[in-house]
């Protein structure tokens, strides 16, 4: 590629080498070697390297001046330092969500990346997310809508709170007494979904397929959510702090409080069971 500016075909592009570069390791010993533990403090494996290494030659490649936040690097300034610091471009980057799915070849891991002039989540205002077994990709930019492929999400809200389905993210060490705690809320779900995606159960979120996703973790990381967190907003779905207030998030590698996501009739319904479980904390 010659040098260009950062747009969604940039990043479209971005995902795509990443895709060919680390298929003909999907589910191989290779992938699953350890190398080193990344700065989103998980053990990074060949293949997260692997597809980081592609994205930051890409960058390069084309000269880009950028802040890249990326979860094996952590932060990490590419090109010209006082250009970078200047125009507050950023890119966040999880160069494989999803990990441990990749190595058995489970097919849903994903490449994750945000572009945000700004230092705040709501900056983002390019997103992709694909899906690095099927190829499909979910994108969105702020104000135009989301997309799945070439299709614009057009959600048909389901308007019954019957058969929910939600994604619940946890420690398997605090699995019983999280279901304990929260088991009001729990209460109101149909069937849940622990996928090991973060990024890609948020794209499912997007598309209706899922009906809100609830992290009963105490921390979960940027890197996984700045893409998806546009993409929900554009669809229509709601994002929240587990308060049930609005996330005014920094884009860095600190982590976060974890996050609720719902369809906008389920939030009254949540808020309400959680602020009583947090008002006997
Ligand atoms: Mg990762």
């Amino acid at each position: 590629m010659s040098k260009r500016e950062i747009d969604i075909e940039f990043l479209k592009k971005l995902a795509l080498f990443v895709y060919e570069s680390i298929s003909p390791i999907i589910g191989t010993k290779e992938a699953a070697k350890k190398i080193k533990r990344g700065a989103g403090g998980d053990i990074s494996m060949h293949i997260d390297i692997m597809a980081e290494k592609i994205i930051i030659n890409e960058l390069k490649k084309n000269n880009i001046n950028i802040m890249l936040i990326s979860e094996e690097v952590g932060e990490l300034i590419i090109g010209d330092k006082e250009i970078v610091k200047k125009n507050e471009e950023k890119l966040i980057v999880d160069p494989i969500d999803g990990s441990n799915n990749s190595i058995r070849d489970i097919p849903f891991f994903c490449v994750s990346i945000a572009y945000a002039k700004g230092s705040e989540i709501n900056d983002v205002d390019k997103a992709v997310i694909l899906n690095l077994k099927t190829k499909d990709i979910y994108w969105a930019e702020k104000g135009k809508g989301a997309f799945f492929n070439e299709e614009k999400i057009i959600r048909s809200e389901n308007s019954s709170l019957d058969k929910l389905i939600f994604e619940i993210d946890l420690k398997l060490s605090e699995a019983a007494e999280n279901f304990k705690k929260f088991s009001s809320v729990l209460n109101k779900i149909y069937r849940i979904r622990v996928m090991g995606c973060v990024a890609l159960s948020f794209c499912l979120f997007a598309k209706g397929c899922i009906d809100g996703y609830i992290n009963l973790k105490e921390r979960m990381r940027v890197v996984d959510i700045a893409a998806a967190f546009l993409i929900v907003k554009e669809s229509g779905g709601l994002i929240f702090s587990r308060g049930g207030e609005d996330l005014n998030i920094s884009l860095s590698m600190e982590s976060i409080p974890p996050l609720i996501a719902c369809r906008p009739n389920l939030k009254h319904l949540i808020k309400k069971e959680l602020k009583k479980i947090h008002s006997l904390e």
